[in-house]
């Protein structure tokens, strides 16, 4: 058997390109372009590669867009003002906070600070328990990507058995309720999990988002299983995932490459988050949730 490829470079395009139409159809009725504010501490060569990648879509479905690219020695207070302007700024729709913050500025703190409203990355504690409460509003990127990607493959996956591995605030927990809201059986693995192989031969649905590209043998899938391949590993200079691509596809039913699987999907739905965000925040409601 050979698996058929979730071709995630060709669905986030698509994805942009309807965008993109919306973007001139808002224009065309005279109603602002949405907005999105990057923001940037420090000089992590990984995060200045991904912010890059985001203006960079920005610009392809013509967004406002700022990029703030701020100190290695930006405090605390400081990041908190710069989120304080910009959840007062009406050009902006949506703010993203790049990951990972320096080790003395607390995550948490930093994320709750932004306006739910304008929390298009979906971490806010305000979007998570709505998603949590199957009442969806921003929903983190990732996730959401990976079932857009079911969704266009046209993949039923109600009443499926879903394994997460890796249960980070970022991928694998946030993927959990979406897949539960989606009718899965659902099963979160994590670093105390003792039994990985026995919970992996039994996924109909298997998604890993470790960072570990030797985590998963791909002898423990289960035939015909869909396998989605979130991690992001550099391996001799070349990018490759948690599961052995090669012979994973000679197991699964459907797989995500790496590259050109998953991370396409979280840029293009971050512009997907901007647009819900400045229709359904500043469009219906303008300023009443903001302020
Ligand atoms: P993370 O914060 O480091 O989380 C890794 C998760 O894996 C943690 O929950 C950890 O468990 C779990 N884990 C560690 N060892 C395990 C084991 N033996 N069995 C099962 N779970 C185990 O990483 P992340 O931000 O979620 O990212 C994961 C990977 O996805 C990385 O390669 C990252 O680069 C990639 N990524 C890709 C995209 C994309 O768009 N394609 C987006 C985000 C991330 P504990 O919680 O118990 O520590």
């Amino acid at each position: 058997m050979s698996a058929k490829i979730i071709d995630g470079k060709m669905i986030s395009q698509e994805i942009k390109n309807n965008i993109a139409k919306s973007v001139k159809q808002r224009v065309a009725e005279a109603k602002r372009r949405p907005g999105l504010a990057v923001v940037l501490v420090g000089a992590n060569p990984a995060s200045q590669i991904y912010v890059g990648s985001k203006v960079k879509a920005c610009e392809e479905v013509d967004f406002f867009s700022s990029l703030y690219d701020l100190p290695e020695s930006t405090t605390e207070a400081e990041l908190l003002a710069k989120i304080d302007e910009l959840n007062q700024d009406d050009k902006i729709d949506g703010i993203l906070i790049q990951l990972p913050l320096p080790a003395r500025i607390d995550n948490a703190t930093i994320l709750e600070r932004i306006h739910p409203a304008k929390d298009v990355d979906g971490f806010h504690p305000y979007n998570i328990g709505s998603l949590c409460q199957r009442k969806p509003k921003l929903r983190p990127c990732t996730p959401r990507g990976i079932m857009t990607l079911l969704e266009k493959s046209k993949i039923d996956i109600k009443g499926m058995h879903a394994v997460v591995v890796g249960a980070s605030n970022i991928v694998g927990r946030p993927m959990s309720l979406e897949l539960l809201l989606a009718g899965c059986t659902t099963t979160v693995t994590h670093r105390h999990t003792t039994n990985l192989r026995q919970h992996v031969e039994t996924a109909d649905l298997l998604i890993v988002a470790v960072g570990n590209p030797g985590i998963i043998l791909s002898e423990w899938i289960k035939p015909g299983a869909i396998v989605i391949d979130v991690g992001i590993n550099r391996v001799n200079d070349k990018i490759v995932g948690d599961v052995e691509f090669a012979t994973a596809q000679q197991r699964a039913g459907w797989i995500t490459p790496v590259p050109g699987g998953v991370g396409p999907m979280t840029v293009a739905t971050l512009m997907q988050n901007t647009l819900q965000a400045c229709e359904q925040y500043y469009d219906i409601n303008n300023q009443a949730l903001i302020r």
